[in-house]
């Protein structure tokens, strides 16, 4: 198999290598933020009743697949409460006394961001508690039997932590939580909105087929459609004439290697692998990332959740499966056994 590196795939939902993304195309109300009418709905009126309340926010765990807007969620809550937002990542506080020092620089009502929050150590985890509870850190001073914890208190503050599956969280860390709101995909309509919107703002013509054509193509997500957009536009200004229309994004997401439902070469394998290598499965996820040289997470984070909402794989309890549907996408025979759902008959 081919090596694959996440990082290069045009249809990462992650932030690429090398990659700054263009920070005005960020939506900063929630009339310019496209989509996710009912976490829209839901989060107007918990504004509002803070803002009433002259209090802060709720603490907020936003969960979906990456590059859905959860990070631009965050500032819109930010900029509506009208405070500060600081932005982190699990990963990035690796000691208590990190997590002491982001708590104690925050001003009254300031927003605080964790994305890939389940990636808290334990430790960290643990000072968080009474920080989300009691708006306090509780430090240890000294060592052995003269040890003292002392408690000082902190700005009453926001925290908005971000993750893929709120299923990896630690139940206590999940239930300090008010506020639980789940980003979904979003349909080829919105996601051609949020591409004539950003073509606005670049200032690059762009019709509404064109549009129509890289939404059908970016999995459900902006992130995918925002980066499409600014590749396509090289082709529509070399090969066409500036414009990104139908046949601009036709041409350059053939040239890109990305068929006409957004799948790539990784997506391809991914599918392939489970027919050519395990008769259409059920394989385990781990298995398969050997076969492909891939790591896991990157399989069920990145590939698997579009595969899924295409009706290409499914996962059951001994694996994941193929479905005809996926059979038929690559030109091949489906076995008769393979059915819509993916279960393969007992017989
Ligand atoms: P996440 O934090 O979930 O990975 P981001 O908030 O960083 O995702 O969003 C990725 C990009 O997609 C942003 O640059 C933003 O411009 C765009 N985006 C996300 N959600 C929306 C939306 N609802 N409307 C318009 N653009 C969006």
């Amino acid at each position: 198999m081919e090596d694959f590196d996440r990082n290069d795939r045009l249809v990462s939902p992650e932030v690429n290598r090398g990659e700054s993304e263009e920070l005005n195309l960020r939506p900063r109300t929630l009339e310019e933020y496209v989509g996710q009418e009912k976490v829209k709905e839901n989060l107007r009126v918990y504004l509002e009743a803070a803002k009433r309340r002259g209090e802060p926010m709720d603490h907020i765990l936003l969960y979906g697949p990456p590059g859905l807007g959860k990070t631009t969620l965050a500032g819109i809550v930010a900029q509506e409460m009208g405070v500060q937002i600081r932005i982190t990542s699990g990963p990035a506080i690796e000691k208590p006394g990190d997590l002491a020092a982001l708590l104690t620089n925050l001003q009254e009502g300031d927003v605080l961001f964790i994305d890939e929050i389940h990636r808290l150590s334990r430790q960290v985890e643990e000072v968080l508690y009474p920080a989300l509870e009691d708006y306090a850190l509780d430090i240890m001073i000294g060592k052995g039997p003269s040890a003292q914890s002392i408690r000082i208190n902190l700005p009453r503050f926001t925290l908005i932590g971000a993750t893929t599956r709120a299923g990896q969280l630690t139940g206590p860390l999940r239930d300090r939580f008010g506020v639980l709101l789940k980003l979904e995909l979003y349909s080829p309509d919105e996601l051609a909105r949020i591409i004539r919107r950003s073509a606005g703002i670049l200032g690059q013509p762009c019709t509404e087929e064109g549009a129509l054509e890289l939404a059908k193509c970016s999995r459900g997500t902006p992130r995918v459609a925002n980066r499409l957009l600014k590749r396509v536009r090289d082709f529509a200004v070399v090969l066409g004439d500036g414009t990104v229309d139908g046949d601009a994004a036709r041409l350059a997401l053939k040239r890109m290697d990305i068929d006409a439902l957004g799948l790539d070469e990784l997506d391809r394998s991914l599918l392939r692998a489970i027919i050519e290598l395990y008769g259409g499965g059920p394989v385990g996820l781990d298995t398969l990332a050997a076969a492909l040289g891939e790591e896991a997470v990157t399989l069920e984070d990145v590939c698997e959740p579009y595969l899924m909402q295409m009706g290409f794989l499914t996962r059951t309890p001994r694996g994941r499966c193929v479905t005809r549907l996926a059979y038929e996408h690559l030109g091949l025979r489906a076995p008769a056994f393979a059915e819509d759902s993916g279960q393969q008959s007992m017989f």
